[in-house]
């Protein structure tokens, strides 16, 4: 019985909202609450062996997970010897939601049941599936080195209290009262088939009742099983403990590398894009093992950062297995473990990357990621250059060797252009005349993709060169076996230009004929020694730029609205020319994405324009 009961405490509103959907909707399959259980028991008995390696009097002889039922009250226990949970941990673990991708995930639940129910099914909800089953669940724990015990209470009904009571050994007991269409938890066929359905690989034996006479599992480590052994169904259900998710893996790599060094490598692709993936840590995920015990879940320096998105276990023969965890980070032996993953990860990609679709969709959540070791790791540029895809003005899932395979002899740089959205910079106007003259453009639209082409400089020999900057020499560039495209004589633009300096002032840097237009009248680059427009744009949102923005005016002397103003300006007509330049510049800014400098100058024009032309 427990003693000196507090006050009911509500759960955190994250978890009362998560909690009803547990119970009301939720999962066909009830069943996945035990391996949720199972999954924290293990991970607690990973972390207490590791803990009892500095510290050898603090873990048990041998861990175990028993599974104890009492058919009269009708409960089912899950019981583990791992690290346990002292007050505060049991009212932060159980009372609230850490972890920064449930938080955000349930920022994307709209309320609509059927949507949530979907959605959280890729998504699995830990410790609170105890409610599926359960109408009141108790959870008794002990921490290794303490001696106080205490007994955490719920009926998930928005409330739980907390109290002190008593237990022998450390560890914790997950008492479930099982509501009476889940009774079927209670019978010992029933819990063996559902842990060898889900938990067969869990690396700690799990025992029916509270003796060691009925294994329900295997329990080898899954990842130093032979491969061929191993189903696709364990190495999803392996998966799915190591990652906390529920989805399917959209790719398995598991390898043993031998020789001068030794590990074993069981690594997951996620199907579905993590949370967490933008967080500015940029912390791995990928568990660190050393002669199967458990050493870190985000050992630095195991991983590259581009490759954070990678679930699953490393384990290591050649660490010492007394290494503290602010150790590992200097030692030579895990930076070569690093390379060693990263190249087996490459080349695995690599293979993938062979079938088109299913490597595009991988490339869509994880390119964003993976092109940060393009300025990050010199090392394994090269490598990553071979598994960029990008659209481009002649394609989706454009490979820089397909962009160099159609590229014309006399060009000689990788046009780019980068922006916010592919389908926006599609039209862009800037684009317009490396169309017509059939010159391809890398259309980029990845925040980070301004970073790495200003860090990398070229690919191959060929400099990477924006769309947006600096003046398009793109008549140099000839195809032998197109004709010239055609293009109607140009009138002189030299006193449009003029007029249109005196106009602006000091709005615009340059004013010049382009060749990058056809169709549109106008449009804004960057010049020369300039930062490129979008790139600029972005650093403005950071205020990592203070200046305003320079900026060259391009017009198209073949537009008939420039053809006419270039007359205007001939004959110095004056008061027009200003309202249809101003107009002009402030589109350009639009299209641009710009805000306008004075969107009231700009309606006044706007107005008197329109007024001009119904008149
Ligand atoms: P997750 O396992 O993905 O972190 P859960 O909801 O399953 O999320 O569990 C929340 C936290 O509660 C765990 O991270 C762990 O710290 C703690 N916890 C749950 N069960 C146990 C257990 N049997 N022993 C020790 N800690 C536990
Ligand atoms: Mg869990």
């Amino acid at each position: 019985m427990t003693e000196n009961s507090s006050q009911p405490q509500p759960f955190q509103a994250e978890v009362g909202r998560l909690l009803d959907i547990v119970v009301h909707a939720l999962y066909s399959q009830k069943e996945i609450f035990l391996r949720e259980l199972i999954s924290n028991a293990a991970d607690a008995c990973d972390h207490l062996r590791y803990l009892a390696l500095s510290e050898p009097g603090l873990g048990p002889q041998k861990y175990a997970i028993h599974l104890v039922v009492n058919e009269e009250e009708g409960t089912l226990t899950v019981s583990d010897n791992g690290v346990g949970m002292n007050r505060e941990e049991l009212q932060q673990n159980l009372g609230t939601i850490a972890r920064s991708g449930t938080k955000a995930f349930l920022e994307r639940l709209s309320g609509d049941a059927k949507k949530d129910i979907n959605l959280i099914g890729q998504f699995g909800v830990g410790f609170y599936s105890a409610f599926m089953v359960a109408d009141h669940v108790k959870v008794i724990s002990k921490k290794a080195g303490d001696a106080a015990t205490h007994c955490w209470e719920s009926d998930g009904k928005g409330a739980f209290t907390l109290a002190e009571t008593a237990k022998n050994l450390p560890g914790t007991d997950v008492v479930l009262r099982l509501k009476s269409e889940a009774r079927e938890f209670l019978d010992e066929p029933r819990l063996k088939q559902v842990v060898q359905a889900y938990s067969d690989h869990i690396p700690v034996p799990i025992f029916f009742g509270e003796d060691e006479s009925t294994r329900l599992n295997r329990a080898a480590a899954l990842w130093m099983r032979p491969k061929a052994g191993i189903t696709a169904e364990e190495y999803k259900e392996f998966y799915h403990h190591v990652a906390h998710a529920f989805d399917e893996p959209s790719l398995t790599i598991h390898w043993k590398a031998e020789g001068a060094l030794e590990y074993t490598g069981l690594l997951f692709v996620p199907f579905q894009r993590p949370y967490d993936l933008f967080d500015p840590r940029r912390t791995g995920r990928v568990k660190l093992y050393v002669k199967r015990v458990f050493i870190t879940d985000n050992a630095e320096g195991l991983l590259p950062p581009w490759l954070r998105f990678l679930r699953g276990v490393i384990d290591s023969e050649d660490l010492p297995l007394n290494i503290s965890r602010e150790m590992l980070q200097l030692n030579p032996v895990l930076a070569r473990i690093r390379s060693g993953v990263t190249r087996r990860v490459l080349s695995e990609l690599q293979k993938m990357a062979e079938e088109k679709e299913k490597y595009a969709a991988f490339w869509d959540k994880y390119g964003a990621i993976i092109k940060e070791g393009l300025y990050d790791d010199y090392d394994f540029r090269d490598d990553i250059f071979k598994l960029f895809r990008a659209s481009s003005t002649k394609g989706e899932g454009v490979s820089l060797e397909e962009y160099l395979s159609r590229m014309p002899e006399s060009q000689d740089c990788i046009y780019f252009i980068t922006g916010d959205n592919a389908a926006m910079l599609k039209s862009s106007p800037q684009l317009e005349g490396f169309r017509a003259r059939g010159i391809e453009v890398l259309l980029l639209s990845d925040a980070i993709d301004d970073f790495w082409v200003s860090a990398v400089g070229s690919y191959k020999e060929k400099p990477f060169k924006s769309a947006t900057r600096g003046e398009a020499k793109l008549d140099d560039i000839k195809k032998p076996e197109e004709p010239p495209a055609e293009r109607p004589p140009a009138p002189s633009t030299e006193a449009l230009i003029k007029s249109l300096k005196e106009i602006f002032g000091e709005a615009v840097t340059d004013i010049r004929p382009s060749p990058r237009l056809t169709e549109s009248a106008v449009c804004l680059v960057a010049g020369d020694g300039d930062v490129d427009i979008h790139l600029e744009r972005l650093l403005r949102q950071n205020k990592a730029l203070g200046y305003a923005p320079r900026r060259v005016l391009e017009i198209n002397p073949a537009h008939s609205l420039i053809r006419r103003m270039a007359e205007m300006a001939e004959k110095g007509e004056k008061e027009p020319l200003a309202d249809l330049g101003w107009l002009l510049l402030d589109q350009a800014r639009l299209l641009e994405g710009e805000p306008l400098s004075d969107p009231r100058a700009f309606s006044q024009r706007l107005t008197r324009l329109a007024e001009k032309a119904v008149a």
